[in-house]
């Protein structure tokens, strides 16, 4: 499989991984955005949140709630921004469902 997030979650393209279980890895995103910015991935290859169907609620459960561990552990006390960008007007670049957890400073709203 010629994907990004693939190789990185079977560790044949390098990262700084904070957090991985047998379901999702979570990595540092190589252009940060926030002074936290993580990437969650399935270690399943999912193309995109639009690609989902009901067999996929438990991982997507699973996957919010290590946003919310990882959150706690990194002391973003004050909020953190969890983003799913989803297909081209959505601005996904990669073909791999991954939740951005952002923190570290003030979000805006509407995000751009
Ligand atoms: P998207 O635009 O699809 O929502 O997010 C893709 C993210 O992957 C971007 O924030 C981008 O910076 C990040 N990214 C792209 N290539 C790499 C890489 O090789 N390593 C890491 N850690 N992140 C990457
Ligand atoms: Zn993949």
């Amino acid at each position: 499989m010629e994907c990004l997030f693939c190789k990185i979650a079977r560790g044949e393209v390098p990262a700084t991984i904070v957090y991985q279980d047998e379901t999702c890895v979570a990595f540092s995103d190589i252009d940060p955005r926030s002074p936290v910015h993580l990437l969650v991935v399935p270690r399943e290859h999912i193309p995109s949140l639009a690609a989902v169907d009901a067999e996929h609620e438990p991982l997507l459960g699973h996957l919010l709630h290590v946003v919310s561990k990882i959150a706690t552990e990194k002391k973003l006390t004050a909020g953190f921004r969890v983003v799913v960008n989803t297909g081209v007007e959505g601005g996904q670049t990669l073909p791999h469902l991954h939740l951005h957890l952002l923190g570290g400073r003030a979000m805006h709203w509407p995000p751009g």
